[in-house]
């Protein structure tokens, strides 16, 4: 296993390595950019099936926490760990303390929090170890309200620059996903005017929708197919790939999903058809950002406020990927690459 010549290697700060042989930690914390700040992004537990496998994975998602950070205008880099293990067999509390003396040795350069297979219990027991953990269970919040709002300032953003339209009063949103996010969204769409078509896996959730928010049910495939103006991906990830870029009748893509694009010529494609795309690490950042505004003196609206601010990212990426010509996921990681650059040396 390589870790330097590694393809996702990418300039690295700080990898490291640590074992528990008593509760069976085995665990990686990567830590891609403190230039802005402590590196801030959350602890994944998984059975990968190889060392190799852990470390690529912590090293990507380590660099997309200091893109999104970045781009989220927090004082906050970049980074990520990962358990390596079974969620549901192999965790024990004492693991997690022994993950929460890991996250300490670093001495504040990372910051941990929950993500999939670790959750606000973990984040509880590690907290007993380190005080550099964010979303403990009874002190942290639920970050998909945050999420939801930043999404739906981000689809206003979009639609403003594609549509030409100043509010959403009669434009047509697909969403797809009515989970914690998704049904948020879906409801301040409503609010504004939106006509809803929708789809989940979740009949209940669906039947909510059609109830409360006048939507429109389609099949779980038939979504790709709406005659739509949004796109708006709130439940898996890579759902704009080979079968589906090219059924999307939409002129804006934007909603909460993770790696919405399965491979990033789909983003390219996207641009091609004339389609807006919203870069999902830009328009989702509302719960990283309610993240950081968590604590006791928690001021919600200062919170918001700042969610609200990625409209205004969203158009600036938007105006860079017309100004350099390329499509606008391109265009975001070079903005945040721009903020990622050390400033230079005063002697230099
Ligand atoms: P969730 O699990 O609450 O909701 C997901 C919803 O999608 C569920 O209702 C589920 O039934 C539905 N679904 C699953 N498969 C589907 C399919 N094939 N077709 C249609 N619907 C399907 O999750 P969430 O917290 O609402 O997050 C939604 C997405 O946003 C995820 O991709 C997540 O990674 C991303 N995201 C969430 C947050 C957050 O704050 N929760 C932050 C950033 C990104």
């Amino acid at each position: 296993m390589s870790v330097f010549s590694s393809e996702s290697f990418d300039d690295h700060e700080h990898v490291a390595f640590g074992c528990d042989a008593e509760t069976g930690l085995r665990a990686i914390i990567a830590v891609h950019s403190t230039v802005l700040g402590p590196a801030l992004g959350g602890c994944r537990m998984w059975a990968y099936a190889s060392d190799a496998e852990a470390l690529t994975d912590v090293l990507r998602l380590s660099r997309g926490m200091s893109f999104k950070n970045a781009l989220a205008d927090l004082p906050w880099g970049g980074g990520k760990s990962v358990l390596i293990g079974n969620a549901k067999t192999d965790k024990t509390p004492a693991m997690m303390r022994a993950m929460g003396r890991f996250v300490d040795s670093l001495g504040g350069r990372y910051i941990t929090a929950e993500d999939v297979g670790t959750s606000p219990d973990d984040m509880f027991e590690m907290a007993k170890e380190t005080k550099h953990v964010r979303g403990v269970k009874g002190v942290g919040f639920d970050p998909s309200p945050g999420t939801a709002y930043g999404v739906f300032k981000g689809i206003e953003a979009s639609v403003r620059e594609r549509l030409g339209a100043a509010d959403l009063k009669g434009i047509r949103v697909a969403v797809q996903g009515l989970g914690h996010v998704g049904y948020d969204v879906a409801r301040q769409l409503h609010a504004a005017g939106a006509e809803l078509t929708v789809t989940d896996i979740d009949s209940a959730a669906v039947q909510k929708a059609e109830a409360e928010l006048n939507a429109t049910a389609v099949g779980l495939d038939a979504i790709y197919d709406a005659d739509v103006d949004v796109y708006t991906p709130c439940a898996l990830g890579a759902t704009i790939n080979d079968a589906t870029v090219d059924r999307i009748k939409a002129s804006v893509v934007a909603g909460a999903a993770n790696n919405q694009l399965a491979e990033d010529r789909h983003g390219d494609r996207l641009a091609e058809r004339g389609i807006l795309y919203a870069p999902d690490y830009v328009i989702n950042a509302g719960g990283v950002i309610h993240i950081y505004h968590e604590g006791p003196n928690f001021d919600r609206k200062a919170a918001f406020d700042h969610i609200g601010g990625i409209a205004n990212t969203l158009t600036r990426i938007f105006a860079r990927a017309k100004r350099d010509g390329v499509a606008t996921h391109i265009a975001a990681d070079r903005q945040a690459q721009d903020r990622l650059r050390p400033v230079a040396h005063a002697a230099e």
